[in-house]
C-alpha cells in the first residue's frame, strides 16, 4: 500500500520552485537537471507527480515509490509527493484540480513547471492543461480548500520523515498562484523559448533517472519496448548535447514560456549570434 507519510524536509513548507509531472521519472527526464542546479544555488525545489504509476509494464507503484525517493535525493528537492490520479487515466476534473490546488496553496511555488502541452502520451498533455488550471484556481480568492486532503496522498522519501498528523501542522492554505510558469518541452519536438545550462548537472541528472531500477535495469520484462540502457544513456546525452548546442553549452535542458522575454540590458543578453 502506499505510505501516508508527511514529509517537509529542510524546515519550512514553502517551495521556490515546484515541477509537476503525470508519472514518476517524467521529472527526471525532463527538467531534473534544472532543478537540481536550482537547489545547489539555495532554493527550495519540490516534485508533484499526479499519479503512482501502477499500470507500468515494469515493477509495481512500491517499487517507483522507494526510487522516486532515491531519485528525490539525489535531485536534492525539499518536497516530493505523489497524488492519487490513476496511472494512464489522468482526466482534467474539478476533483483533479482541486487536489493541486491543495499542493499550491501548501507549498506556494513561485515558479511552477508543468509538461509542454502537446504530446504523444495523454497524461502529459492532459497534466499540461490540468495544472495550469489549477493554478489559476489556487489563486482565487473565493475558493475554500480545507486542511484535510479528500483522498488519500502518498508522499515519499525525505531528509526527515515524519508520520502524518494533521491535526498539528500549521498549514496555509490562503490563496496562493505561481508567478511564473515554464513548460518543460524535452518530450516534444518544439523550438524552446530558452534552455538552462545543465553541464555540470548532467551527470547526477542521469543518476537520478537510473535511481528508477525497476524500469531502465536491463531485464526480460518488456524488453521489447524497452531500449537497453546504454541506448537511454546515449539517447539522453544526445538530447542534452542537442539542447547545449542551441545554447553554446555542453548539456542544457528546453522550456518554453508563453510569455515575451523581458530585457533590461541588451548586452547582457546570452547565447551568440554569429
Ligand atoms: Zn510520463
Amino acid at each position: 500500500m502506499p505510505s501516508h507519510k508527511r514529509q517537509e524536509f529542510n524546515g519550512g513548507s514553502s517551495l521556490d520552485i515546484l515541477a509537476l509531472a503525470a508519472h514518476r521519472d517524467d521529472v527526471e527526464q525532463t527538467c531534473g537537471g534544472t532543478l537540481l542546479k536550482m537547489a545547489e544555488r539555495g532554493y527550495r525545489t519540490g516534485i508533484l507527480d499526479l499519479t503512482q504509476g501502477e499500470m507500468g509494464t515494469r515493477g509495481t507503484a512500491e517499487d517507483r515509490e522507494r526510487e522516486a525517493e532515491d531519485a528525490a535525493r539525489i535531485l536534492k528537492v525539499a518536497f516530493r509527493r505523489a497524488l492519487d490520479i490513476p496511472d494512464g487515466r489522468v482526466e482534467n476534473t474539478w476533483e483533479n484540480r482541486l487536489k493541486i490546488v491543495r499542493v499550491l496553496r501548501e507549498m506556494r511555488p513561485r515558479v511552477l513547471i508543468l509538461p509542454y502541452w502537446e504530446g504523444r502520451h495523454p497524461d502529459h498533455y492532459t497534466a499540461s492543461v490540468l495544472g495550469y488550471e489549477a493554478a489559476f484556481l489556487a489563486g482565487l480568492a473565493k475558493l475554500a480548500i480545507s486542511h484535510q486532503p479528500s483522498a488519500p496522498i502518498s508522499q515519499v522519501s525525505g531528509l526527515r520523515s515524519q508520520a502524518e498528523d494533521c491535526g498539528s501542522v500549521e498549514e496555509n492554505l490562503s490563496p496562493h498562484r505561481p508567478l511564473k510558469i515554464i513548460y518543460a518541452s524535452l518530450y516534444r519536438d518544439v523550438r524552446p523559448s530558452f534552455v538552462v545550462d545543465i553541464t555540470d548537472q548532467f551527470e547526477a541528472r542521469f543518476s537520478g533517472l537510473m535511481a528508477y531500477k525497476s524500469q531502465y535495469t536491463d531485464q526480460q520484462a518488456g524488453s521489447g519496448i524497452f531500449p537497453e540502457q546504454a541506448e537511454i544513456r546515449a539517447r539522453v546525452e544526445s538530447m542534452a548535447r542537442f539542447y547545449g548546442m542551441l545554447g553554446g553549452v555542453t548539456y542544457a535542458e528546453p522550456f518554453v514560456q508563453k510569455e515575451v522575454g523581458l530585457v533590461d540590458d541588451v548586452m547582457t543578453i546570452p547565447v551568440k549570434s554569429i
